[in-house]
C-alpha cells in the first residue's frame, strides 16, 4: 500500500539507530506499550455477499470546480449459493438516482449512506449471473481528490486522483470494498478536453467530442484485482513513453517536469527485468504507468498497472548528487506482484503486501548497488522497527485488533516484515529461498493470501516445515535480546563463546529460535564458520582453533533481528573496525568505540571516517565520534568536513551537532553554511546541527539561511527550521509562526510546527499551544501529522477537546489514531517525549562533565611520567 510519507522519502539517512541503542529497553516487559487503544476490537474480513466478477465505472461528468462526479457503475455478479434475493455494496454518501438490472428494469434499493442494498427482481439461482447498473452523483470527501489552485497555492495544478487503500474507494463507486474479493475492472471517463485520464490496464480507446469540449478515455483490466486498487488520475500531463522493453512503460507528469520524471524513474526498466527474472513470473499486466500527482497523501500507491506517486518524488539535478527515489519506485513496482497479483486476504496479513514490497525494494538495492548497501538498508530497517518496538508499542506482525486498517501500516508491517523475509532467506539459503518465492507467486497468482499460504508454499518448494518460524515472527511480538561474549582458553586452544537470550518472556514475547552465524578468524588461517542454533536461554560453545582469533564475527551481515550486546575489548573493536569485511560488523565496532571515547578509539574512528570504502561506515563512524564527544573527536570531525562522499560528509556534519555549547563546532558549521556545499542535504544537516550545538550566535546564521537558501522542496530551509527547534531560542518564534502558514511548502510547514513545539516549554507556552491547536483545523495532512504529536509532546490538556473533535470528524485513519494516542498520553500525564527530553538533557550534562574530565586526564597523561 501506500508507501508512507513519513520515513524514507525525503528523510534520507536517519540516526534513529543510535537513539534506539541508547534508549533500547526491549528487554523490559513494562517498557513496551500495548498496540490496541481503548475500545479497539478484533477485526475480521467481511462476508462476500455475491461473486462480483466485473465492475465497470462510467464517469460521464467530472466536475473539477465542484469536486463532484456523475457516474454509472455496472456490476456483473453471480450468487455463491442461491437463491440470492438482495445484494449490498459499500457505498458512502453516493446520491443514487436509479438501479436497473440487465434488462433495464428498475430495482428497489435502500441507501443508508454507508451501504447500498439492492433487492433483485427475481432471486438469483446459484451459478447464474446478473448485471446491476447504479447511477449516482457524488462529492467525495475521501477516495477521490480534486486539486485546485487556491489563495495559498495559486500554482497548484488542476488534477484529480484517487486513493483507494485501505477502504476509501467506496466513497466514489459502489463495490465490495475489502481485499478478500477480486474482479476485473473497466473505467470509462469523460474529462474536459486537454486533460489526460489514467486508469488500470490498457487504454481501449480515446474519443474527442469537439462539440462538448470533452474527451473520453476507456480503460480495461482483464486480470481480477481488489477494489482498493482501482484508480483514476486525471490532469494536464505530459506523457513519457518507453516501448524498449518487454513491458510498455508510461509516465505522466505535470508539464515542465518531464526531465525530473525521467530522472526519478530512470531505473524502472532495470527493476522490471530484475523482478520478472527473480520471480520467474513476467509482469502480469499489459502496461506499467506511473503518474505523479500534487498533494498526494502517501509517497506512492501501487494501483494495478498504474502506480500513483507524489510529485515531491520529482527532484532536480543537484539533489540527484546524493538522492534518488529508487526505493519508492521499486517498492510500488514490487507490489504489482506482491499486493496486486497476490493480495492479502485481509489487512491483518498485510505484511504479505508491505513486508514483501519493502524487502523486494531492498533486493533491488542488492542487485543495483551491491551487498554492502543492501545490508546497510536492512540494518536501518531493523533500527526503524526497534525504535517503534521500544518507544511506541510491541505487537505481532499479524495483528487484528485495531480501529482502522491503516493503524497497522507501521514499522512492524513494513520494516519488520522485510526483516522476517530476510531471516527466511537466511534460514533457507539463497537457492531455496528464491525457489520458494517463485513457487509462492506461481501457486497464488490472482488469488488472495494469508500467512499460512506462504508457509505452505515454502514447504512445497523446499520440504522445510517452518511453522515454528512463522509462529514466533508473525504471531508473536518482539525479538531476541542477545548478550554474548567470548574468551580464549590457551590450555586447550579453544574459543569459548557464550550466547544468552535475555528478553523477558510474556504471552507476546517468546524465547526465540534463530540460526546465528559465528565466524572465527585466526591470522594466517582460513576462517572457521559455525551456525549456532540458538533456542535456549543460554548456550556455551567450545570451538577448537589453531590460535587465538583476532576477530569473532557474530551474525555477520546482521541476518537475525535482535538487539545485541557483544563484549569485546578495545583492541578487538579497533581491529574489527579496520578489517571486518562485514559492514555491520564495522558499524557495531564503531559504535562500541564511540562509547569508549579513549584517545586510541577516537583515532581509530577518525581513520575509519577518512578511509573506509563504504560511505555508510564512514557516516556511522562519524556519528560515533559525535557520541564520544571529546575535544579530539570534535577536532577530528572538523578536519573531516571535506571528505568526498556527500552522504559520509552528511554524517560528519550531523555528528558535529552533538557538541553542545561548543563554539568551534558551531563555527565550523556556520562556515560550511556560509560557503555552501554541493549537496542540499549536507547544508540541511549543517543547519540542523548548528541548532543542536545551541550557541547564541546560531540564530543569526539560521535566520540568514531562511532568507537566502533556495533548494529543492525547501530541504535546506527545513534543516534550518529543525535547527531552530533544537536551538530552543524563543527569538525564533515569529519566523517559525510565519512558516506554519498556508502558502509555504507543506513539508516545511510541518517542520515549523515541530520546531515551535520544542520551544513550547515552561511558563509562557500558552500562545504557542493556542497556535498549534488552531492548526488542528488545517487542510494539510502533513501539517496535521506534525501538529498532533507536537501537542502530545507538550502534554497540554487544553488541547484535548480540539483533538477529540478532530478524531471524531477526520476521515484519515492516520490522523484519527494520532489523535487517540495523543489524548491517551496527555491524559495519562506521561508524555513520553517530554520525559525522554528531560532525561536526554540530564544525560547530556553528565556527558559534558565526562568529556571535560577525559580531556583533563588525557592532558595530564600526555605530559608523561615525571622522572
Ligand atoms: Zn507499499
Amino acid at each position: 500500500m501506500p508507501y508512507p510519507v513519513r520515513v524514507r522519502l525525503l528523510a534520507g539517512s536517519s540516526n534513529l539507530g543510535v537513539v534506539s541503542m541508547i534508549t533500547g529497553r526491549s528487554g523490559d516487559p513494562a517498557a513496551y506499550h500495548p498496540f490496541p487503544l481503548p475500545g479497539d476490537r478484533p477485526v475480521y474480513a467481511p462476508d462476500r455477499i455475491a461473486d462480483i466478477r466485473h465492475v465497470r465505472i462510467e464517469i460521464s461528468e467530472l466536475d473539477m470546480e465542484a469536486g463532484a462526479i456523475t457516474a454509472t457503475c455496472t456490476l456483473r455478479l453471480a450468487a455463491f449459493a442461491g437463491p440470492l434475493a438482495s445484494v449490498a455494496f459499500d457505498a458512502v454518501d453516493l446520491g443514487v438516482s436509479s438501479v436497473v438490472d440487465e434488462r433495464g428494469q428498475s430495482l428497489a434499493y435502500d441507501n443508508d449512506g454507508r451501504r447500498l442494498t439492492v433487492r433483485l427482481g427475481r432471486p438469483l439461482e446459484e451459478g447464474r449471473e446478473t448485471e446491476l447498473s447504479i447511477s449516482y452523483r457524488a462529492t467525495p470527501h475521501r477516495g477521490l481528490y480534486f486539486n485546485r489552485p487556491d489563495d495559498g497555492y495559486p500554482a497548484r495544478p488542476r488534477q484529480v486522483w484517487s486513493q483507494g487503500q485501505d477502504q476509501d474507494n467506496r466513497h466514489w463507486f459502489p463495490c465490495h470494498d475489502a481485499p478478500n474479493h477480486k474482479q476485473t475492472s473497466e473505467m470509462i471517463i469523460t474529462v474536459p478536453r486537454g486533460l489526460f485520464a489514467l486508469s488500470n490496464g490498457r487504454l481501449v480507446s480515446r474519443h474527442v467530442d469537439a462539440g462538448a469540449g470533452t474527451e473520453t478515455f476507456h480503460w480495461a483490466l482483464d486480470v481480477p484485482h481488489a477494489s482498493y486498487l482501482v484508480t483514476l488520475a486525471a490532469g494536464d500531463f505530459a506523457e513519457l513513453v518507453d516501448e524498449g522493453g518487454a513491458v510498455p512503460l508510461r509516465a505522466y507528469v505535470q508539464r515542465g517536469r518531464e526531465e525530473d520524471a525521467a530522472r526519478a524513474l530512470a531505473r524502472t526498466p532495470e527493476m522490471m527485468r530484475f523482478f520478472a527474472e527473480r520471480l520467474n513470473y513476467p509482469y502480469p499486466y499489459p502496461l506499467y504507468a506511473q503518474v505523479f500527482v500534487a498533494d498526494f497523501i502517501f509517497g506512492g500507491m501501487e494501483n494495478t498497472g498504474a502506480t500513483t506517486l507524489t510529485d515531491t518524488a520529482l527532484y532536480d539535478e543537484r539533489a540527484a548528487l546524493d538522492y534518488d527515489v529508487d526505493s519508492l519506485v521499486a517498492h510500488e513496482l514490487a507490489h504489482q506482484w506482491f499486493g496486486d497479483l497476490l493480495t492479502c486476504r485481509e489487512w491483518p496479513h498485510a505484511w504479505l503486501n508491505e513486508g514483501f514490497a519493502t524487502y523486494w525494494e531492498a533486493l533491488f538495492t542488492e542487485q543495483h548497488n551491491g551487498w554492502d548497501e543492501f545490508r546497510y538498508e536492512m540494518w536501518k530497517n531493523a533500527n526503524h522497527y526497534r525504535d517503534e518496538d521500544s518507544n511506541h508499542y510491541r505487537r505481532p506482525l499479524v495483528e487484528r485488533t485495531y480501529r482502522q486498517p491503516i493503524d497497522i501500516f507501521d514499522g512492524h508491517l513494513y520494516e519488520k516484515g522485510s526483516l522476517v523475509l530476510d531471516m527466511l532467506r537466511h534460514e533457507l539459503g539463497d537457492e531455496r529461498f528464491f525457489r520458494a518465492m517463485q513457487h509462492y507467486v506461481h501457486s497464488n497468482a490472482r488469488r488472495t493470501v494469508i500467512t499460512s499460504d506462504l508457509a505452505r508454499a515454502v514447504e512445497e518448494a523446499t520440504g522445510r516445515n517452518l511453522d515454528w518460524f512463522f509462529e514466533q515472527w508473525a504471531y508473536h511480538g518482539g525479538h531476541p535480546a542477545l548478550d554474548s561474549s567470548w574468551s580464549w582458553n590457551p590450555d586447550h586452544n579453544q574459543a569459548v563463546l557464550t550466547v544468552k537470550q535475555t528478553q523477558p518472556q510474556d504471552s507476546l514475547t517468546p524465547l526465540f529460535r534463530v540460526s546465528l552465524d559465528v565466524v572465527f578468524h585466526v591470522r594466517g588461517h582460513e576462517p572457521v564458520p559455525l551456525r549456532l542454533p540458538v533456542q535456549d536461554k543460554e548456550h556455551v560453545v567450545h570451538v577448537a582453533l589453531p590460535a587465538r582469533p583476532w576477530l569473532v564475527q557474530l551474525d555477520p551481515g546482521d541476518r537475525v533481528l535482535k538487539s545485541l550486546n557483544f563484549e569485546r575489548d578495545e583492541v578487538q573493536e579497533r581491529e574489527q573496525l579496520a578489517e571486518d569485511l562485514d559492514v555491520i560488523g564495522r558499524i557495531r565496532a564503531a559504535q562500541a568505540l564511540g562509547k569508549r571515547a579513549t584517545p586510541s578509539a577516537v583515532a581509530a574512528l577518525a581513520r575509519a571516517v577518512r578511509e573506509d570504502r563504504f560511505w555508510g561506515v564512514q557516516a556511522e563512524a562519524a556519528r560515533a565520534l559525535g557520541a564520544a564527544r571529546t575535544t579530539a573527536a570534535r577536532d577530528a570531525l572538523v578536519s573531516l568536513m571535506d571528505i568526498a562522499h556527500p552522504k559520509a560528509r552528511r554524517g560528519v556534519v550531523d555528528a558535529l551537532g552533538a557538541f553542545k555549547g561548543d563554539g568551534i563546532a558551531a563555527a565550523a558549521l556556520s562556515t560550511l553554511l556560509r560557503r555552501g556545499d554541493s549537496s542540499y542535504f549536507v547544508e540541511a544537516e549543517a543547519a540542523k546541527s548548528l541548532g543542536r550545538a545551541r550557541i547564541d550566535e546560531a540564530l543569526e546564521t539560521l535566520t540568514w539561511v531562511m532568507a537566502e537558501k533556495e533548494s529543492w522542496e525547501e530541504v535546506i530551509r527545513r534543516g534550518a527550521l529543525d535547527g531552530m527547534g533544537e536551538l530552543r531560542d524563543r527569538r525564533a518564534i515569529p519566523l517559525l509562526m510565519q512558516w506554519t502558514r498556508p502558502g509555504k511548502n507543506q513539508i516545511a510547514r510541518g517542520a515549523a510546527v515541530a520546531a515551535l513545539a520544542k520551544l513550547a516549554r515552561g511558563e509562557d507556552k500558552d500562545d504557542l499551544v493556542e497556535r498549534l491547536t488552531d492548526l488542528l483545523e488545517d487542510d494539510s495532512f502533513r501539517v496535521l501529522m506534525r501538529t498532533i504529536p507536537a501537542l502530545k509532546d507538550i502534554g497540554s490538556e487544553s488541547a484535548i477537546p480540539a483533538l477529540e473533535r478532530l478524531a471524531a470528524r477526520h476521515l484519515d485513519g492516520r490522523v484519527v489514531r494520532a489523535c487517540r494516542v495523543a489524548i491517551r498520553d496527555i491524559r495519562a500525564g506521561t508524555s513520553r517525549d517530554s520525559e525522554v527530553a528531560s532525561l536526554r538533557d540530564r544525560l547530556e550534562a553528565i556527558e559534558q562533565q565526562n568529556r571535560e574530565l577525559r580531556d583533563r586526564l588525557a592532558a595530564l597523561e600526555a605530559r608523561g611520567t615525571p622522572a
